[in-house]
């Protein structure tokens, strides 16, 4: 089996495919992914489930960056003006984008069980918000829900749902 070399970061450690997409659009738009920023990016790739910007601050002091608070919080509004993360409103935390690149509203679901964090991606749903939102004048500038409930595996795990009549 042949193996293919892998873009590794200067500690030797290899790149997930999802680090490089995000090297690359900072790359192509002209901005730079610090060792930090990057190193924040990738805490919150490493995550199914939202992280709070503290847990970020935790791990980063057992390792060589020098991250003050406000030097992490400006690596998040970074990351997230860049759309490689987003801000989960009501859990005050922060998941990765699944496809940072093309514009979107990227609504939420939220597993209240195992805290798992997926996209939603709906363009009738974004439709219907911007009608109805734009209906009595007016004029909304960002939409995004958060809906809470259990992911696939952890419904499977309930009472199967009865099927519709
Ligand atoms: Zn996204
Ligand atoms: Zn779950």
């Amino acid at each position: 089996m042949t193996r293919v070399s892998v873009p590794t970061i200067d500690d030797g450690r290899p790149r997930t495919d999802a680090l490089l997409h995000a090297e690359r659009l900072c790359a192509a738009r002209g901005v730079r992914l610090t060792p930090l920023r990057r190193r924040v990016l990738e805490l919150v790739q490493a995550r199914t489930e939202a992280v709070k910007a503290y847990d970020l601050l935790a791990q980063l002091s057992t390792e060589d960056h020098a991250a003050k608070p406000p030097t992490v919080y400006r690596a998040l509004d970074f990351l997230l003006e860049q759309g490689l993360i987003h801000r989960v409103d009501s859990l005050n935390a922060f998941v990765s984008c699944d496809h940072p690149g093309s514009p979107h509203a990227a609504h939420l679901l939220l597993c209240t069980r195992c805290g798992r964090v997926e996209e939603l991606h709906d363009a009738e749903l974004d439709a219907v918000i911007a009608r109805a939102a734009t209906t009595g004048g007016f004029r909304p500038s960002r939409a995004r829900l958060e809906v809470q409930g259990l992911c696939a595996a952890c419904a499977a795990q309930e009472a199967p749902l009865k099927p519709r009549a």
